[in-house]
């Protein structure tokens, strides 16, 4: 009985991302849902991205957030249309919340939109937003075991950043495991080494980034 609730809630949820995909595609928006566990770095991230293509790309920002607008804040400081969704408890962002949240934004005036995801590694990755691609960032203070522990996550994201290697002298996380056991659950899935502090890997990511659109 539960899986033919969940099954059915999944449905609605794709039938409301086609919705979005239409309407984005229509606008010529190229979308991103950029996902990870809280305190990855994924606004650092998207502070870095804003940063080096704000220039050449018009980009627009959802941020999900269960509480508070403290991510949309520091968006707003690039002068970039952003939108601040609270989910008031959800662990997730679902299709018909991006839906509600579209006309908020200048579609005309925006090449690509950044959606950040609520800070969780488990149901970001099965509720589709409408979106092109799946990022997903995670900091090596994170540990190698996350794509045994997370292997949807891995298996949907067309990119991973692995975030924060500045702090690789550090930690104890085996890399070459963690970039292997990525790749056994997406032989696809690209994987970036960034630090969104000192920039490393940020020109190789953003200048990748650009050619998906
Ligand atoms: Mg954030
Ligand atoms: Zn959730």
């Amino acid at each position: 009985m539960n899986i033919k609730v969940v099954s059915k809630i999944l449905d609605a949820n794709d039938r409301l991302a086609e919705t979005n995909r239409r309407k984005l595609k229509a606008a010529g928006i190229y979308t991103i849902n950029l996902m990870g566990a809280p305190g990855a770095g994924k606004t650092s991230l998207l502070e870095c991205v804003l940063d080096t293509l704000k220039g050449s790309l018009r980009i627009g920002i959802i941020e999900g957030d269960i509480a508070g607008a403290d991510d949309a804040r520091r968006i707003a400081l690039y002068n970039v249309p952003v939108v601040q969704i609270n989910t008031g408890g959800a662990c997730h962002l679902d299709a018909n919340m991006i839906g509600e949240v579209l006309n908020e934004l200048p579609l005309d005036e925006i090449d690509m939109l950044i959606i950040e995801n609520v800070g969780n590694l488990v149901c970001p990755a099965e509720f589709s937003l409408g979106e092109d691609i799946k990022i997903m960032v995670s900091g090596v203070t994170e540990g190698h075991d996350k794509p045994g522990k997370y292997p949807l996550m891995f298996r949907q994201s067309n990119a991973l950043i692995l975030n924060k290697t500045d702090l690789l002298p550090y930690v104890n996380i085996d890399m070459g495991k963690f970039r292997s056991d990525a790749l056994s659950l997406n032989p696809e899935i690209k994987i970036f080494e960034v630090s969104c502090k000192t920039r490393d890997g940020i020109g190789e990511f953003c200048q990748w980034l650009r050619l998906q659109r």
